[in-house]
């Protein structure tokens, strides 16, 4: 039924809020009953006046000094620190992470802001003798124009923050389009961005269906970039239209992380890690630990130890102070998650411990951790990407055989190893074949400043965040000048 008592949200394109046809209900995962916010629908039009907008903002907006764009995106840090507790809280209350969680969230964003505001100033060139005697040759970069920012939903305000930052610095302007489920957190950055001072055009927010208007988006004749994170399937797609228009695409997709825990772990801070890895903000997480794989000689001591302490975690309402574990984000997401469970559970080898539905006081996708032993290495619990609170524990023969086992998936976005050898870890760092790698901590959780992004079928064009994300949201242009 439609509350029409809920707040009503419309699209931001050339610095106006405008009000849509058709709106989608926002409901809280933690609690069905409680309706966010009715959010704009947008369709084809509306998508084709933000792509205009933003490409009639991009000529002035490429010029603007670098100071002013720097100025902008350090009040947008400002802001969001400022409101992080409302930010947290509506996060919280959309996407089913932890208030603590969405705490960190909301701080993070505000840190890639206040970095990329530092970019837009230190963004450099190269100045060189030509091998022409009396001629000097320039490299430097440019902006790529319009882009368009596609985004998930387990991140409902930290990846359009380090896709929207990077692209505003280096004089890009955007058109983003966030996932349906979570458009409370990405209005509310919009209208931050607004109120801070952004020339019209330069940032628009459309919200609604990914099939319409994110692939209408990707395929847009006005935009000059697409960066995108979310599905495996989708950035394929993506990237086929990409190929056809000739024009870059940064895609961010899935992973099936692998955390090793050696035979000579501390094996306290193994738990640790791998419990924060494979259940923290409900094992929805692109770096989610969700292969555990543990060496033969502590097997059962490691196994005792984080089943104990999953089957622990207090899972509940996303407000609620001693909550550990929100909710699964949606209906549909739970229902992944149990077949993969039900799927182990039909599996006569399978021991599942957990991965039963909690009773919550309040109408929430509440679902116990599962931590399943016994399945092979190929089973699709352990080969696909489940994206919930559930881990699959492999045993590993020797430290050679846990390697492998981590290296054999199509994925190589993290991995991680627990052990007290130096020598181990170098060697692991070397092996493992991801695009970041993680010793004696769990493989989710990473820098604002230093590059963020996978390998083989995780990732594709240039990393994300810190100074390596020019790579992307910049072009060379090489001049050649005989004065
Ligand atoms: P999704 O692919 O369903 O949706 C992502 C975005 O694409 C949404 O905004 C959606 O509306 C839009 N979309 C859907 N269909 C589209 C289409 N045909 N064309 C264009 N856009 C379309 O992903 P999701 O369910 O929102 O997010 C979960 C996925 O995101 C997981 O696979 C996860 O691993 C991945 N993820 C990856 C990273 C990373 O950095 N590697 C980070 C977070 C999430």
């Amino acid at each position: 039924m439609t509350d029409t008592s809920a707040p009503e949200f419309g699209t931001l394109i050339g610095g106006e809020w405008r009000s849509a046809a058709e709106h989608r209900e926002n409901i809280s995962p933690s609690d069905r009953s409680d309706v966010i916010g009715r959010f704009a629908i947008a369709g084809i039009g509306e998508l084709d006046l933000a792509v205009e907008a933003a490409r009639e903002a991009f000529p002035r907006w490429s010029r603007t000094s670098p100071a002013v764009r720097a100025d902008l995106l350090e009040r947008v840090a400002a802001r969001i620190l400022s409101d992080a507790d409302a930010l947290a809280e509506l996060l919280a209350r959309e996407e089913g992470k932890t208030r603590n969680e969405a705490r960190g969230e909301v701080t993070r964003a505000a840190h890639i802001f206040r970095f990329f505001a530092g970019e837009a100033l230190r963004l450099t060139g190269d100045h060189q003798d030509s091998v022409r005697p009396g001629v000097t040759v320039t490299v430097h970069r440019e902006p790529l124009g319009v882009v368009g920012v596609i985004t998930p939903w387990n991140f409902p305000i930290a990846i359009p923050a380090w896709k929207c930052a990077p692209a505003l610095a280096y004089g890009n302007t955007v058109v983003l389009k966030p996932a349906a489920l979570v458009p409370a957190s990405a209005a509310a950055l919009a209208r931050i961005i607004e109120e801070e001072g952004c020339p019209p055009g330069v940032f628009n927010l459309v919200t609604g269906s990914g099939a319409l208007i994110g692939d209408a988006l990707a395929r847009h004749e006005g935009i000059d970039a697409v960066t995108f994170t979310g599905s495996e399937s989708v950035g394929v797609g993506i990237a086929q239209a990409g190929a056809t228009a000739l024009r870059p695409v940064q895609l961010e997709l899935g992973g099936k992380n692998a955390l090793i825990v050696s035979d000579d772990a501390d094996l306290d801070i193994a738990v640790a890690c791998a419990i924060d890895g494979a259940f923290f903000a409900t094992g929805q997480r692109c770096t989610a630990s969700s292969r555990i794989i543990v060496m033969d000689a502590v097997y059962e001591r490691f196994v005792t130890a984080f089943r104990e302490r999953a089957l622990r975690l207090r899972v509940g309402h996303a407000l609620d102070p001693d909550t550990e574990i929100g909710p699964v984000v949606d209906a549909g997401q739970l229902r992944i998650d149990l077949g993969y469970i039900d799927g182990a559970r039909a599996h006569a080898d399978a021991i599942v411990h957990g991965g039963d539905l909690v009773e919550g006081s309040t109408a929430g996708h509440f679902l116990r951790p599962a931590v399943v032993e016994g399945l092979s290495a190929s089973a699709p619990l352990n080969r696909e990407e489940v994206f919930g609170p559930v881990a699959g524990v492999l045993r590993a023969e020797d430290y050679d055989h846990a390697v492998e086992l981590a290296n054999d998936t199509p994925y190589g976005l993290v991995a991680g190893i627990c052990t007290t050898s130096l020598a181990r870890a170098a060697d692991f760092q070397r092996r493992s074949d991801t695009g970041m790698v993680m010793v004696n901590l769990p493989t989710a959780g990473v820098d604002p400043h230093v590059p963020f992004g996978g390998r083989k079928r995780s990732s594709h064009g240039p990393k994300e965040q810190g100074t390596h994300a020019r790579e992307f949201f910049t072009q060379l242009k090489t001049a050649y000048v005989r004065p």
